[in-house]
């Protein structure tokens, strides 16, 4: 998506350990309009296909997903990190390592909000080694609901997360795919 292209290379700072910071616009400031825009495109990518929820998890991927939920009219479920699973019974869990903080996180959402047979839609903003989408999986598979596709605001290429989940048959669709960034010159290189 080229408005979002042109925004990490106008406002992306490339940090030593392939991290992208985008934080004028994505992870701490948010552009609505951009995220407005990117959210119109996830629903053409995802035209004629059954989204009943879109799941993501917090907190970054929460404002990607709101904005996109508006053209799908669907609700959005946030998954939430917890440091204990104290409502064991009422929640699916999983765990996820966080490729930014290098922790591991036990994740949680309430039995409530999957239920079996609903097709879900997984937003988040970053993909990397995919741990966060296969534990996004792993919560929808656990409620027996299905997998509809993966949309993602920004793929980091050069990472297996995308060509993996891919490969497991997964439909993933990037907005924006990195091939290569460099933090000592700062320059950004797109897939196409
Ligand atoms: P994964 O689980 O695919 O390895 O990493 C994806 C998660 O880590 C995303 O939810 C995102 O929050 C975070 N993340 C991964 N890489 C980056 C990055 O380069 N920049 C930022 N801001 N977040 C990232």
């Amino acid at each position: 998506m080229q408005l979002l292209e042109e925004r990490i290379k106008s406002d992306g700072i490339v940090k030593p350990g392939d991290v992208l910071k985008v934080d004028n616009f994505l992870n701490h400031q948010i552009d609505v309009e951009l995220l407005c825009e990117m959210g119109r495109e996830f629903r053409r990518l995802f035209d004629g296909c059954q989204i009943d929820k879109i799941l993501t998890i917090e907190a970054s991927g929460i404002a990607v997903a709101c904005l996109a939920a508006q053209y799908f009219g669907v609700p959005v479920v946030f998954a939430k990190k917890t440091r204990s699973i104290n409502i064991e019974g009422e929640v699916y869990a999983t765990r996820i390592e966080s490729f930014t903080h290098k922790r591991v996180y036990d994740v949680i959402v309430s039995k409530k909000y999957i239920q079996p047979g609903e097709h879900m839609l997984i937003i988040d903003d970053f993909l990397a080694n995919g741990c966060a989408v296969r534990g996004l999986i792993d919560l929808i598979r656990s409620a027996g609901a299905v997998v509809e596709g993966v949309g993602i605001a920004i793929e980091k290429g050069q990472m297996p997360g995308g060509r993996l989940l891919r490969e497991d048959g997964i439909r993933v669709e990037s907005l924006a795919i990195i091939e290569s960034m460099n933090d000592e010159t700062g320059e950004i290189v797109f897939r196409h």
